[in-house]
């Protein structure tokens, strides 16, 4: 069951979903933003044209590259040596944890300045490091805004999904702003000049990766604010922490993502800032970090190698499309999920990623419309990872025991048309009470969360069956006549 600790309490998915539906703020802001980001997306790619055909090339490239990980990883990071960066490979989270506090505190790093990066959140990187007193500062300003609210993303693209600009406001003004109105270029000149303190200051920079190129050992990061450039190139050091999944063949598979990322993620043609590093700063180099570290992260992504129901699910490229056509995620935002990755990418990956009974409530929490395999720009079948999921957790016998009973009924029932017609009855006459204006309206039970915001209707006096005899008879008089 997933829970999450909050204030002491464990929640599962269905309370934190129940408190999403709530809150009238979260679900205009949630809504108005993925409407916005899906309509820019289909202009943008309506004008742009042949979108069917660039899907099918990104995802045969993810594929591809994908089947053959070994080869292109090996490549990847020998050519990163190569280049003089230090690559760490790390099995899991502790693992990855050991490796960046080894280079923080072989640099006596007080101050970190970090670009946003979902599989740090995965780590929880930041937890950590300040647990260990180091200082760090987000510097996209999403995720600025979550740091002072001390809260996590609730989309994997617009972090502060979720906040509006009074609340932000009111948190720059606990970091030290005075009189800030809630104009956005007042809020956005804030956090522009807090934190330029902050980058030239800071002795590490830590940011993850979009794309690693196997042929060059290049790291290439997309953002709109420029702000992984300053965390790349104003710190002595670099930390890089990327999913070993992160990998392409070639500079002109990149060519190809370069148009699916943007397009699917922001409704933009192009990304404002596409920035590629290949090694550390060399002697005749007027900016870049002086080391580089790159942390390749596994924590259970190499268990799908070869797993022909969820392999696929490497193939993503977080772009967050599937978020903003989810009808749960858009009624109930990220926090709901309660894992680093919300909607159908989340309910997909993060229980792969944890295994066991982790997150095994999340592939539940779709309506398996499909949406997120139209809008994915790799088509990835997410729908029907989240049947797999289901089926996987019955067949283990994880499934609920409540849910596991009314499936055997159900299939009991239907077995004979005896036992089928006896149901009908006893349900016919045992249903009064609960039936109001023809609908079926639980108070308790299990069919109370279902019957709270959908009709269901009672069984009729008469089944069609029974009818049957009489419409014939109607349908041959009608004949005759
Ligand atoms: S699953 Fe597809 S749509 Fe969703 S984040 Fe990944 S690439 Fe984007």
């Amino acid at each position: 069951m997933t829970q999450l600790r909050q204030g002491g309490h464990a929640t599962t998915v269905i309370n934190r979903a129940e408190n999403a539906m709530q809150d009238e703020f979260l679900r205009t802001a949630v809504r108005f933003t993925t409407d916005r980001l899906r309509n820019k997306k289909q202009a943008v790619t309506e004008t742009f044209g042949q979108w069917e055909a660039w899907r099918k090339r990104g995802e045969a490239i993810r594929a591809h590259t994908i089947a053959n990980l070994d080869a292109y990883l090996g490549s990847f990071i020998d050519k990163l040596e190569t280049l003089g960066v230090h690559v760490h490979l790390a099995q899991d989270a502790p693992e990855a944890m050991r490796a960046v506090r080894k280079i923080v505190q072989d640099k006596n790093a007080k101050k970190i300045v970090k670009s946003k990066s979902m599989v740090t959140e995965e780590i929880h990187l930041n937890h950590h490091l300040e647990a260990d007193g180091i200082q760090i500062v987000e510097t996209d300003l999403g995720e600025y805004i979550i740091q002072l609210a001390h809260e996590t993303p609730s989309h994997i693209i617009i972090p502060a999904i979720h906040k509006n600009r009074a609340q932000i406001r009111d948190l720059f003004e606990a970091a030290g702003a005075t009189n800030l109105s809630t104009e956005t270029s007042a809020l956005t000149a804030f956090a522009r000049q807090k934190l330029r303190e902050e980058f030239l200051s800071a002795d590490i920079g830590i940011t993850g990766c979009n794309f690693g190129i196997a042929e060059t050992g290049s790291l290439v990061l997309f953002t709109n604010e420029g702000n992984a450039d300053m965390v790349m190139n104003l710190p002595q050091t670099h930390i890089v922490v990327m999913g070993m999944e992160r990998i392409l063949p070639s500079l002109s598979d990149l060519e190809v993502m370069a148009h699916l990322l943007p397009k699917s993620a922001t409704g933009q043609n192009v990304i404002t800032y596409m920035s590629m590093i290949t090694g550390q700063r060399r002697a005749l180099d007027h900016d870049g970090a002086k080391e580089m570290h790159v942390v390749i992260l596994d924590n259970g992504r190499s268990k799908q190698l070869g797993d022909p129901q969820f392999q696929a699910i490497l193939h993503c490229i977080r772009c967050g499309a599937c978020l903003n056509v989810c009808p749960v995620y858009r009624q109930i935002g990220g926090h709901a999920y309660g894992s680093v990755y919300p909607g159908p990418i989340g309910a997909v990956l993060s229980p792969l990623l944890a295994g066991g009974e982790e997150y095994s409530d999340l592939p539940y929490a779709s309506s398996l419309c499909g949406a997120c395999y139209e809008a994915c720009p790799v088509r990835i079948p997410l729908h029907d990872m989240l049947v797999h999921q289901r089926q996987r957790q019955v067949a283990s016998g994880h499934g609920k025991p409540l849910e596991r009973m009314a499936f055997n009924g159900y299939r009991q029932m239907f077995a004979k048309p005896g036992r089928y017609h006896f149901a009908l009855r006893m349900a016919r006459t045992f249903q009064g009470p609960l039936v109001k204006d023809g609908k079926i309206r639980a108070k308790i039970g299990p069919l109370a969360g279902w019957t709270a915001s959908r009709d269901f209707p009672s069984v009729a006096k008469k089944s069609f069956r029974d009818l049957w005899p009489t419409l014939q008879q109607g349908g041959d008089s009608h004949r005759q006549n």
